[in-house]
């Protein structure tokens, strides 16, 4: 008994050691891989995808821009009143840059909270939707209006988990279209402004005051927000989803890392908030580093350009090559950079390409398959 215990005791043993040196095996291959990286002068030549700008105008400045540094653009409409135009008007200008340029620019639509409390609003936004659809759209955007400003008539602050988005999310999936999501605000926004972490934060609350929670602390906390988000996504699971800035969990990668686990549909783009990584890469460089090449598979690079009527092209193009190449650099290069949103310098990621090329390229196309026509690869 005592031998045949042994015996097996061995074989445990050898299986393990077995195991070891097979993961050891897989390290090393990752090992090799992550020798391949991207320089700044592959920049233009590397195909990539931007998963989140905005351009609300007929002019083209972005779209050429786009072109000439080897970007596809995911443009998307937004329900933000009075800065953005009407939705119909939004969505006028993307079907006309769709039309024009389908091997560049793909677009989302978005719906109003107008009418929400007339019992047939679920079937109206179906009807809507199923329009845009069939014009080209290839998702839907909701915005941080439901849950921080949208009210039905009792006066009460409309959830992203209501009952009445039930039937539209449902219809999203159904016809393989994909959900994208901006709820609630960063985290810096429930705090005052000398204690927000990036500049950005401190910049866009100080000239929004009405977003700024801290100074509203009857509205909802911003642990409501991602409970409202979560339930959402656990009453929704086959349901394709982004959660546009990092999912508003851009403070911690571990938060980060457990709503991936929960929820395996969900990806997050980076739009505005790689400043929040570089923050923490700041104060743990590895551990940083280490969640972005786990995660390879479920992050976007977006940057939240936005083209308005009265953008300035020189301009726009500046602000959009100093801000491509900085992020390019944080990700692909060793060097101590200088970013506009921190004071202390950051030191860049190094990224392995593979992990550069599913971020910048492979995961948009694999959510949303086939939606750049005729683009060569
Ligand atoms: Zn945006």
């Amino acid at each position: 008994m005592k031998y045949i215990k042994l015996f097996y005791s061995l074989i445990v043993l050898a299986s393990m050691i077995n195991q070891t040196s097979c993961s050891s095996k897989r390290e090393k291959v990752i090992g090799e891989e992550t020798n391949e990286h991207y320089s700044v002068s592959d920049f233009k030549q590397v195909s990539k995808i931007d998963v989140h700008a905005h351009i609300n105008t007929e002019g083209s400045t972005m779209i050429e821009e786009a072109q000439a540094n080897n970007f596809r653009l995911m443009v998307m409409a937004v329900d933000v009143v009075p800065e953005y135009p009407p939705m119909q008007e939004q969505l006028r200008v993307r079907i006309k840059h769709f039309q024009e340029h389908p091997d560049v620019f793909i677009f989302s639509t978005a719906f109003t909270l107008e009418d929400w409390d007339e019992p047939d609003w679920s079937e109206r936004i179906i009807n809507k939707l199923q329009e845009d659809f069939k014009a080209g759209a290839v998702g839907v955007k909701v915005w941080k209006n439901i849950g921080m400003e949208a009210r039905d008539k009792d006066n009460i602050l409309i959830r992203l988990d209501d009952p009445k988005f039930d039937p539209i999310f449902q219809f999203i999936k159904d016809q393989n279209k994909v959900l994208i999501n901006h709820t609630g605000e960063p985290k810096n926004c429930w705090l005052p402004l000398d204690e927000m972490t990036v500049s950005n934060d401190k910049n866009y609350f100080s000239a929004h005051p009405e977003y700024h929670m801290y100074l509203h602390p009857e509205l909802p906390s911003y642990a409501l927000h991602m409970e409202a988000r979560d339930k959402m996504l656990e009453k929704n699971p086959g349901l394709t989803f982004i959660g546009a800035h990092l999912a508003s969990l851009e403070w911690n990668v571990d938060e980060l890392a457990k709503f991936l686990d929960r929820f395996p549909r969900a990806s997050v783009d980076l739009a505005e908030r790689i400043s929040h990584l570089q923050y923490q890469s700041q104060l743990d460089y590895e551990k940083i580093r280490n969640f972005i090449i786990k995660y390879q598979d479920r992050i976007l690079y977006g940057t939240d350009f936005q083209q308005l009527s009265d953008s300035n092209p020189s301009e726009l193009k500046k602000v959009m090559n100093e801000r491509w190449l900085l992020d390019w650099k944080y990700f692909n290069t060793d060097e101590l950079i200088k970013v506009p949103e921190l004071d202390e310098k950051v030191k860049s990621l190094l990224l392995p390409k593979i992990v550069v090329d599913k971020i910048y390229r492979l995961n948009a196309e694999k959510i949303f398959a086939n939606a750049w026509k005729n683009h060569i690869q």
